[in-house]
């Protein structure tokens, strides 16, 4: 039974993940999410009912439109697959969840997929995705009451109170897109699972940074987004927050 559950689920997440990709793609154009119909970008051909099954059809058609034959982005099936993986690893590690505290967790984990992919391509955060992080986090408190409303409000003023003194302190290296960012994601995750997450992150984020620099002869100044990290230490707490919390204290 909870092998079918988990099966529905990732495919859920499959056809979650073929939205997102049009989320990371037209949100940060301010383009309109509903329509037009998902179509080539090359030639304009607006794909068919089922040149819109996630991965399959990817395969199908071997990567390419099928009326102009210009190569699709790998990352339209990564990003499918990914979101399905991810929400599998949702429904088998927040055993303690009810209902509607997994279904507070799948739209969190949608919102950190859509931010990662635009803060990678266009270094920003957009305000409306933000939002709906810190929405769903306010939800989630008051539904499922995992974190209480106090720890909740402690994690995103304090995470948020940090990130803005520091922004504040020195422009130019951390963008306000961060500081709402994490408050939001404060709100979802409580204290102190927030700042053992930024933590974690912060901690990553150096290091690919210092590699970065190593591999790539890159300047200090040359800007690496710190979203891709912030939401993967957020998944990371939202996955093993025992484990964790565990390696911490040792
Ligand atoms: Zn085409």
């Amino acid at each position: 039974m909870i092998t079918v559950i988990a099966l529905l689920i990732g495919v859920l997440g499959l056809v979650i993940g073929s939205f997102l990709n049009v989320v990371i793609y037209r949100v940060p154009k301010g383009e309109s999410i509903v329509s037009p119909g998902s179509h080539c970008t090359e030639c304009g051909h607006y794909l068919r009912p089922w040149e819109l099954i996630p991965v399959l059809s990817y395969l199908i058609l071997k990567g390419r439109c099928s009326k102009c034959g210009t190569a699709i982005s790998r990352r339209y099936p990564a990003v499918e697959l990914l979101t399905g993986f991810l929400f599998v690893l949702t429904f088998l590690l927040r055993t303690e969840r009810t209902v509607p505290g997994l279904i507070c967790d799948i739209v969190f984990v949608s919102l950190l997929i859509a931010l990662t992919f635009i803060d990678l391509d266009t270094f920003r955060l957009p305000d409306v995705l933000v939002s709906l992080v810190a929405l769903i986090g306010a939800v989630n408190t008051f539904v499922t009451g995992d974190p209480v409303l106090w720890r909740s409000l402690l994690g995103a003023l304090g995470i948020g109170g940090i990130f803005f003194l520091v922004a504040y302190l020195y422009p130019g290296g951390m963008g306000m897109g961060d500081v709402k960012f994490v408050a939001a994601l404060g709100l979802y995750l409580g204290s102190p699972n927030i700042f053992i997450a930024i933590f974690v992150a912060s901690l990553f984020g150096s290091v690919i940074g210092g590699l970065h620099i190593i591999t790539y002869q890159k300047q200090l100044k040359d800007p690496i987004p710190f979203g891709p990290f912030l939401a993967g230490g957020a998944l990371l707490l939202l996955f093993c927050e025992d484990f964790v919390t565990a390696l911490i204290h040792f």
